[in-house]
């Protein structure tokens, strides 16, 4: 063998890396099927789908799109009657809990994990305590009248055995955990609106497209209990208690600093602003307009990196923290 051909494996090995390598930074796995699910208005073709159900309540899955072929949906717990080719009335079981269903598209070739909590009922909270959690005072009023500033109907029970579950291909249940509570008491008690799932993993797919190699958004903030959001001094109404907002920012290598997004050898207001404005680019395409809400971009401080909220309020507003 002469000294070249010794050579070109390892050359060969080389380029093979630096391809796969090319390929991750400009396309995230998105962990998608061939087919997608249609919930309460929301669409997900992710493999770790998720719905925030109250025991016994009854929740209807369509499976859309994909080949043509028999579409089946299974499950040991609950029931869930199939009413056509690709409809189904799925009845949580009557004590809160997580649910597991597998929808499968035709010769199982693609399938889907729907992860179904069953959360814990609202009536449930005493004296601003759930369980000796502190969950706090929702207002009395929503704003405006408007739903989306209704009280919680329930809550997901976090555990030290389910916070891993992947409530998307991307986010665990414990990202969305309120940054109040530190202590290694469980379970603590999570609100989490499907939708805002679906807009971060769509940022998240946006933001690796640009280059950056990121398998999730670090999520500073996501659900804050009113008795946390009074505490920090946030406004009455914050999307954060009702579990439709995220304050998130870039962080591949995982040590909670935001990485500089807009290569000006900085970090600082200047990225938080770059990352908000590849999200209203998003937000302008037809397909994402059902993710439009609030966004604002705020500086770093001597607790925090700069970062985004965004929020799935329905209604756009936009601000500079
Ligand atoms: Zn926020």
């Amino acid at each position: 063998m002469t000294r070249s051909n010794r050579q070109s494996p390892i050359l060969f090995t080389l380029c093979l890396v630096a391809a796969v390598r090319a390929a991750a930074a400009d396309r995230l796995d998105t962990k998608t099927v061939d087919f997608a699910v249609t919930f309460r208005g929301d669409t997900s073709a992710y493999r770790d789908t998720s719905a925030f159900v109250l025991p016994s309540e009854t929740v209807t899955f369509d499976a859309v799109g994909g080949p043509p072929g028999d579409y089946t949906l299974t499950t040991d717990h609950g029931v869930a009657v199939q009413q056509g080719s690709r409809r189904w009335r799925f009845t949580a079981p009557p004590r809160p809990g997580l649910y597991t269903l597998k929808l499968d598209g035709p010769g199982k070739k693609d399938s889907m994990a729907l992860h179904v909590f069953a959360m814990g009922a609202a009536s449930a909270v005493r004296k601003g305590l759930l369980n000796g959690y502190p969950i706090g005072q929702y207002p009395s009023k929503p704003l405006n009248g408007n739903p989306i500033y209704m009280p919680p109907r329930g809550y997901v029970e976090v555990t030290k055995e389910n916070q891993d579950t992947k409530v998307s291909p991307h986010f665990a249940l414990k990202q969305f955990v309120c940054k109040e509570d530190t202590t290694q008491k469980y379970p603590k008690y999570v609100v989490l609106q499907e939708r805002l799932l679906l807009k971060l993993e769509a940022i998240l797919e946006r933001v690796n497209r640009l280059g950056f190699e990121v398998d999730t958004l670090h999520v500073m903030s996501g659900y804050r209990t009113p008795y946390y959001n009074h505490a920090i001094g946030d406004v009455k109404y914050s999307m954060h208690q009702f579990g439709s907002a995220s304050d998130i920012y870039v962080d591949p290598h995982k040590d909670d600093r935001m990485v500089d997004v807009n290569h000006d050898g900085r970090v600082d207001i200047g990225d938080s602003r770059f990352l908000y404005d590849i999200i209203e680019s998003m937000l302008a395409e037809p397909s994402y307009r059902k993710f439009e809400g609030g966004m604002g971009f705020y500086p770093a401080t001597a607790a925090h990196p700069p970062f985004v909220h965004v929020d799935v309020r329905g209604t756009r507003a936009r601000w500079k923290g």
